[in-house]
């Protein structure tokens, strides 16, 4: 089997967070009154985006009627309503709306991931959860061998990467979470783009504003080389 396609299946099928399990469940049964008529994904959300992506967006966990209830990351909730336009803006993404999967969302060059797949009770996932689903973003990352920038959506997301890759036998130093900051990890690894999350409780308040995010997304595009031409291709 196509080794994207494994890990998607394994991911949906997980089991191994008994307090996330309970509670994804929980809430696709009980619902938001304004989708009531939904039957909701209620399962872990795998990774979505171009397979040969350069960028990997790092987020915390599926929204309880966003992710939770479509089964595409940042899509049908606030969040996402604030991430796909500055995608779009930026050029990495083929339109600024996501509501649903199948509604003809494709992203270039960026792949979405986050450290935890289940929606945990008021954003909060343990340290324990956390440290059982990164080995899933572990296995993201070896499937995107072209990964140059990585960019983590708020302090949980950073600090969870730099983890990850702590257990992946690389030497981090301690870095402290800086907006809009660019960390360069060491040769041979991704840079390392810090941003607020673009949660409503941050956009409604003015602490991660549209200007502030457009520029994190241009200091991505700035870290990327350009494209190789295609052989054969015009010239
Ligand atoms: S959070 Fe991750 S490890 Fe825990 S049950 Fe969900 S998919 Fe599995």
């Amino acid at each position: 089997m196509d080794a994207w396609k494994e890990l998607e299946e394994e991911i949906v099928r997980c089991r191994k967070c008994p307090r996330l399990v309970a509670w994804r469940e929980e809430v696709a049964r009980t619902k938001r009154r304004a989708y009531r008529d939904w039957t909701y994904w209620g399962r872990p959300v795998p990774g979505f985006g171009d397979r040969n992506a350069r960028v990997l967006i790092v987020g915390l966990a599926p929204g309880a009627h966003g992710a939770n209830r479509t089964g595409r990351m940042f899509t049908g909730g606030g969040a996402g309503n604030f991430l796909y336009p500055a995608l779009y803006r930026a050029g990495f993404a083929n339109q600024p709306t996501a509501s649903h999967r199948g509604d003809g969302l494709e992203l270039r060059d960026v792949f979405i991931t986050a450290v935890v797949r289940c929606v945990p009770p008021k954003n909060k996932p343990t340290a324990q959860e956390i440290a059982t689903c990164l080995p899933y973003m572990g296995r993201e990352m070896d499937l995107l061998p072209r990964l140059r920038v990585i960019v983590a959506l708020g302090r949980i997301a950073f600090d969870g990467t730099l983890r990850l890759l702590r257990q992946r036998g690389q030497e981090i130093p301690r870095l402290s979470f800086a907006h809009g900051r660019v960390y360069e990890l060491g040769e041979g690894l991704p840079y390392l783009v810090a941003s607020y999350h673009p949660s409503r409780q941050n956009t409604q308040t003015g602490r991660l504003t549209q200007e502030m995010f457009d520029r994190v997304w241009q200091t991505v595009r700035a870290l990327l080389p350009p494209e190789e031409p295609v052989e054969g291709g015009p010239s």
